[in-house]
């Protein structure tokens, strides 16, 4: 059936109709009155989202652009940095900052095992000549569907005193508390197709006052990416280069929705998609990838045994039209993701589990009794 499509994904995640139906128009000069008010009003809720008074600027970039970002505004080349690798996107920030000339260190764990804060510590500790310029984290991550110990990470960080705290909070951001100004993060990045609840193309970098004051003395070449143009021209609720226009008549839409749903009230709502996710996959017999303790807020990882992941996926496509994630290198065809980050409400979880339990059942899977993913993820929403 056409127009059935449900996206469990973490990323593009589900946009609602309003921002959909506000990006449905003709797109305004950039350089307007109009549209100026625009920009501004979108940046306020931003800083609101963030919980930050520092500055949020937008890139017409993905997720990655933000990272990218982060790592040439701030560093210069030869920079020693420790970064955090448990997934595909804590080795993107090894990725990037290898390929700008930085010095990396990484802190790794096991794909779906947290980062161990007391390694950092350790680092930072014996690091008394203050030679690391920053400690770079991915805060969700997205790959395993972990959700890393940033706070005690930064206080050892805070402890160093010098070195920056980097932060991917693209799949965090709007699904966990992320203080920005309370923990004193120091970069913050995201993208737009993930919390944010509108299409992929927009990236956004959080940026403190000690981030700033490295951006005077950082020697990386820049240009479109350069956060001081972004900076200057924020402050004149304007843009340096022509931004997506249209997305962000949707952006404006979706932070009114986030902000009549209030902050803890988006936590509290993923938190309870994710423990009836994970109850549910439970309850069918099935073993979520990550810990209870460490669970990302935005998706939860499933390493199937008794059948195959990717048929997994394939029959929730063909017979439902949900679609899931896989896993990503070598846990590709290994594991499925359920993304719930987002426009996502608890009538789609239990549609995803309904679906989910019909599709084992289909591919022969035995372990669990029949409705026993409903009736899991029904007890936690029960309360
Ligand atoms: C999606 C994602 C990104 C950015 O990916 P893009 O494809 O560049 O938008 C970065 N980090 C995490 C943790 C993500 O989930």
């Amino acid at each position: 059936m056409q127009d059935k499509h449900m996206l469990m994904i973490p990323g593009p995640t589900p946009v609602p109709e309003s921002v959909l139906l506000a990006m449905a128009k003709h797109p305004i000069g950039h350089r307007s009155g109009d549209f100026s008010q625009i920009i501004g009003e979108i940046t306020e809720n931003l800083k609101w989202l963030h919980q930050t008074q520092n500055d949020v600027l937008m890139l017409t970039a993905s997720g990655t652009g933000a990272m990218e970002a982060g790592i040439i505004n701030f560093l210069s080349a030869g920079d020693r940095v420790l970064v955090g690798n448990n997934g595909k996107f804590g080795e993107r920030w090894g990725k990037i900052s290898r390929a700008f000339g930085l010095e990396v260190e990484e802190i790794t764990a096991e794909w779906g095992k947290p980062l161990d804060p007391e390694a950092f510590k350790t680092k930072l500790e014996a690091d008394t000549d203050k030679s690391i310029k920053a400690v770079i984290i991915t805060h969700s991550e997205t790959s395993t569907g972990v959700l890393n110990d940033l706070q005690t990470i930064n206080s050892y960080v805070k402890a160093h005193g010098e070195a920056l705290i980097m932060v991917d909070a693209v799949t965090s951001l709007g699904a966990v508390n992320v203080p920005m100004d309370e923990w004193g993060l120091d970069m913050v990045a995201s993208g737009s197709q993930k919390g944010y609840m509108i299409p992929p193309g927009l990236g956004f970098v959080a940026v403190g006052s000690k981030a700033w004051k490295a951006y005077e003395t950082a020697t990386l070449p820049k240009f479109y990416l350069d956060l001081g143009a972004y900076k200057k021209a924020t402050d004149k609720s304007s843009s340096p280069f022509t931004p997506p226009v249209n997305l962000m008549y949707g952006l404006q839409v979706a932070l009114e929705m986030m902000k009549a749903e209030g902050l803890e009230a988006m936590f509290t709502r993923h938190q309870r998609l994710t423990q009836a996710t994970r109850a549910a996959v439970k309850g069918l017999g099935l073993s979520p990838f990550a810990a209870d303790e460490v669970a990302s807020y935005a998706v939860t990882a499933v390493m199937p045994s008794t059948v195959e992941a990717e048929a997994i996926r394939s029959t929730m496509k063909k017979e439902f039209d949900i679609a899931l994630a896989g896993g990503q290198d070598h846990l590709k065809g290994k594991i499925f993701r359920i993304g719930h980050l987002g426009f996502v409400s608890e009538r789609d979880v239990l549609t995803a589990i309904a679906a989910l339990e019909a599709t084992l059942q289909k591919l022969g899977h035995q372990g669990a009794t029949s409705g026993a993913g409903i009736a899991a993820a029904s007890q936690v929403f029960k309360s």
